[in-house]
């Protein structure tokens, strides 16, 4: 997507070799309309896989997760972050390393929102080292719906989650793939 790649050079503000702040698009402000262009390019690219919800973490994948399913006629579902015993006790745990702020965190998914003959497509900002990846791909799995595949807003190639994913034989598909941060420049990959 050639207006993002031109939104993340204008916008987008490397903090180091392998982090970039991407606050102004994605993690803390969010452009109605370029969410929605994303939107309407994974549905575009999922359009034959007979998806029938879309499921993303918050907070940061809900705003182009809730693009997709809008363009694909199909609800979202959020894993919410664990912090309240008000929670399902039937709910799907797993607990994941957070990139960004060094931290562990559980994620929650109601069993009431994901059904063994869903057919899920599963959308998120940026895959780094896949971590919180994996853990929504285990929720998925144990509850017996079918990923069909995962669609990200921005892949850094440099770090092995988007890698180690398609190895698993899962379609992993990216708006924007970025090979390098290296010295405060923003290098994009070709795309896949
Ligand atoms: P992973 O679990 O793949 O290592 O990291 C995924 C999550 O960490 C993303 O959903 C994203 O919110 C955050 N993250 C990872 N790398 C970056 C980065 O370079 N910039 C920002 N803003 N967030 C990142």
């Amino acid at each position: 997507m050639e207006t993002l790649k031109q939104r993340i050079l204008n916008e987008g503000k490397v903090i180091s070799d392998q982090v970039l702040n991407l606050d102004g698009l994605l993690n803390h402000q969010v452009d109605p309309q370029l969410t929605m262009e994303m939107g309407r390019e994974f549905a575009a690219r999922f359009a034959e896989a007979g998806v029938t919800r879309v499921i993303t973490v918050e907070s940061s994948g809900i705003a182009v997760a809730f693009a997709t399913a809008y363009e694909l006629g199909v609800p979202l579902v959020f894993a919410r972050r664990k912090k309240t015993l008000l929670a399902d006790p039937d709910a799907l745990c797993e607990r994941v390393p957070s990139f960004t702020k060094g931290i562990v965190t559980d994620i929650m998914m109601s069993r009431k929102y994901i059904k063994e003959n869903d057919r899920v497509l599963f959308i998120d900002d940026i895959i780094a080292n896949g971590d919180a990846a994996r853990g929504l791909i285990k929720i998925i799995e144990r509850s017996g719906a079918e990923l069909v595949g995962l669609g990200v807003v921005v892949e850094k190639c440099f770090q092995a989650g988007a890698r180690t994913i398609r190895e698993q034989g899962i379609t992993l598909e990216s708006l924007v793939r970025i090979e390098s941060l290296e010295g405060g420049v923003i290098t994009f990959g070709e795309s896949l």
